[in-house]
């Protein structure tokens, strides 16, 4: 499959042909929950501990992203990717364990999320399942970071590899995991807004946050409702740390 989807112009009615966003076409704007089940999906049960419910969110998103990724993951090379990247030119850098921040291909970056991922998640001190064990006090920052981490594949997903996903019928799919990672981000404020804005156009076209712009009406656009330009300038990648130290 050609990696030359900047040029495509799939249905060619989304603006000029290096601004084209083929996930925002009406044709793939499925996501396959009502409206109303998407605020019932994440608000927290009367009874149930916030960090278990922030739990079983977290180890269900990275199910769902693991899954979708795990799919095109052959299309996603280190010369076919070798940036980062997010919708409008956004390059995430990795930080590694001295804090040193990194330009890596994205299925090394990927990679180095979904292992992070999996050995936290699979840490009883921090995951706990046992019995008596209880959530370390860092488990709300830990999930923030967890979950910034997936958006940041999310993004990818949709910046480089939609195509492919589209063909592959797992459109709805992402969408969904899309959905529901902002169902939760919107309900517990769980990642910064700078990082979400390069989607933004996208929770629109989904209907995904018309409670927060009803009010003004005119939050059309991808422009950020406070007029703010996205940080998304630079191909040099400085601008937006891929993972922020928590
Ligand atoms: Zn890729």
């Amino acid at each position: 499959m050609g990696k030359a989807r900047r040029k495509d112009k799939e249905g060619g009615e989304s603006g000029t042909s290096s601004d084209s966003k083929l996930y925002l076409e009406a044709a793939v704007l499925e996501r396959k929950l009502p409206e109303l089940d998407l605020k019932l999906l994440v608000e927290l049960p009367a009874g149930l501990d916030y960090n278990e419910w922030l739990a079983s969110h977290t180890m269900a998103l990275f199910d769902h992203v693991n899954l979708v990724y795990g799919t095109i993951s052959e299309f996603c090379t280190v010369t076919g990717c070798p940036d980062m990247t997010g919708p409008g030119q956004r390059v995430y850098l990795w930080f590694d364990e001295k804090g040193k921040k990194t330009r890596v291909a994205a299925p090394q970056y990927i990679d180095y999320v979904m292992t992070f991922t999996q050995k936290t998640v699979s840490d009883e001190t921090i995951f706990p399942t046992k019995y008596a064990n209880e959530f370390p006090s860092s488990f709300e920052s830990i999930v923030r970071k967890i979950i910034r981490l997936l958006f940041h594949v999310i993004a990818h997903l949709y910046a480089a590899h939609f195509k492919e996903v589209w063909l592959l019928g797992l459109h709805a799919h992402l969408n969904l995991t899309f959905t529901h990672l902002t169902a939760l981000h919107n309900r517990f404020s769980l990642i910064e807004s700078k990082e979400t804005e390069v989607l933004r156009d996208l929770e629109i076209a989904l209907h995904l946050c018309e409670d927060m712009y009803h009010e003004s009406g005119t939050y059309t656009s991808g422009i950020d409702p406070e007029g703010r330009e996205a940080e998304t300038k630079s191909n040099n990648g400085d601008t937006v740390g891929g993972e922020i130290k928590t």
